[in-house]
């Protein structure tokens, strides 16, 4: 990781604790904003928010299509909104997505009830806290994808190759193991 640069979508959502989560894993972020910006990162967090409004900002800034060449070389994690932009597909309802993580997401699935909670986790890396927000569920895996944890028997977080998604937020608890692990792929 030395010597590298890890970037964090800056256009919207909650951004500024992915920020603060890299930093406590040891890594010095920046904001990206900009196709100029995203060049000069070597790895990049979409952050949660909403997917719909940060899919509208990606095209306005002209980075949808520099985002999905960037990750066609280098790392990426997605959380919950981030992991919706980086599925293959998505429903409830459909929308656009980058396509560089082989899962089907189904939008808001855990319903009102499930709005918004916090579990402890099992997860490849130890017990994790993971607060839900809204969340997507992940209802497909493809054959590249590594599950390293699950949530009443639904992926909660997987990789593909360089790649990490999570639909629960990391960021939002004071654990910085999830972002350490993604910055091993770096
Ligand atoms: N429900 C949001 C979406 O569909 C994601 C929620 C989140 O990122 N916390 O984009």
């Amino acid at each position: 990781m030395a010597g590298k640069t890890v970037g964090v979508l800056a256009l919207q959502g909650d951004y500024e604790r992915h920020l603060r989560a890299l930093e406590s894993a040891g890594a010095h972020p920046v904001e990206v904003r900009t196709a100029a910006e995203l060049a000069a990162v070597d790895a990049l967090v979409l952050p949660g928010g909403e997917s719909t409004t940060m899919l509208k900002l990606l095209h306005r800034e002209g980075l949808f299509e520099p985002l999905a060449a960037f990750g066609q070389q280098k790392p990426i994690f997605g959380t919950c909104a981030g992991a919706i932009l980086l599925a293959t597909t998505v429903t409830s309802p459909e929308q656009e997505s980058l396509g560089l993580v082989d899962i089907a997401v189904q939008r808001n699935a855990y319903g009102r009830q499930l709005d918004s909670r916090v579990v402890t986790l099992p997860s490849a890396l130890g017990d994790l806290e993971a607060v839900f927000i809204r969340a997507p569920i992940i209802r497909a895996v493809g054959p590249a994808v590594n599950v390293l944890a699950t949530y009443n028997d639904d992926p909660v977080l997987v990789e593909q190759g360089r790649h990490l998604v999570a639909t629960f937020h990391p960021e939002l608890t004071v654990d910085p193991r999830v972002h350490a692990y993604f910055l091993t792929k770096l």
